[in-house]
């Protein structure tokens, strides 16, 4: 396996906070990786240094064989990097379609009418509300969208920061079982989550960050029976 996206000896620093310490990871191609960490672990800062903000202070983010960490955010979006922020960050007051044509926008139309069809068939629901405006649609409805928007640009590597957050757990359990499905597809996706639970059963592998340092690596099913991540992630159970 190729090594898609990698982090090599990675600082950043927040003026005097260092927020992450000497991060290493891979995720290669095909793969479901997930980094799961609890509040201020620096999940989001993780995934933000790959589009530059906030900029390293050292080390290197290579993507495709190439050293991506002093690049723009529009030339790592225009390459194959898709994310699904967290918060959704969808545009509050456009329809779900002009929501979804958003996301064309680093590789053009081309394959617009197609893609849109495709993402209604992965989620039904947005189909039924494709004229609804975004700001109207339940929380579980805006991170569907957000996913799809992202899945609209056609990415090679989708990133995903904490799509079950602030969700009820049956619609977390949907929002997984979308995920389940996207990754059949072949698709390479990492994915930063506080709920442990379903983010390893979904990975292929797992990082665990404390602190802004990867603490523990594994497969998602080494992961869910380790005691430390049981513990401190799992609830004991
Ligand atoms: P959460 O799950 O709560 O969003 P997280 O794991 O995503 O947390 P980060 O948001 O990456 O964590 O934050 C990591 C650390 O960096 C925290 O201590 C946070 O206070 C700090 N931090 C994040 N953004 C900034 C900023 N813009 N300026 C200063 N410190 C920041």
């Amino acid at each position: 396996m190729s090594a898609l996206l990698q982090f090599k000896d990675v600082d950043v620093h927040y003026g005097p906070i260092q927020a992450l310490k000497k991060v290493n990871l891979e995720v290669n191609q095909g793969e479901i990786v997930t980094m799961i960490g609890s509040n201020g672990a620096g999940k989001s800062t993780l995934l933000m240094s790959i589009f530059g903000q906030p900029r390293i202070s050292s080390g290197e983010i290579i993507y495709q064989g190439e050293d991506i960490s002093k690049k723009s955010a529009h030339y790592v979006a225009s390459n194959g990097l898709a994310q699904s922020p967290e918060g959704r960050r969808i545009f509050p007051g456009m329809s779900v379609e002009e929501n979804l044509l958003m996301g064309t926008i680093p590789i053009g139309m081309a394959h617009c009418d197609e893609d849109m069809q495709h993402m209604f068939e992965l989620f039904p629901r947005l189909k039924e509300r494709r004229n609804q405006r975004a700001s109207t649609m339940s929380g579980g409805e805006q991170q569907m969208l957000a996913i799809a928007r992202a899945l609209m640009s056609r990415p090679k590597l989708l990133l995903l920061d904490e799509p079950s957050l602030g969700l009820a757990p049956i619609i977390v359990k949907q929002i997984f079982q979308i995920l389940a499905d996207v990754a059949s597809t072949g698709m390479t996706i990492f994915l930063v989550e506080q709920n442990a639970n379903h983010a390893l059963k979904l990975a292929d592998r797992g990082y665990v960050l404390v602190n802004g340092e990867i603490r523990l690596t594994g497969s998602g099913d080494e992961l869910l029976v380790n005691p430390e991540v049981r513990e401190a992630y799992l609830g004991g159970h």
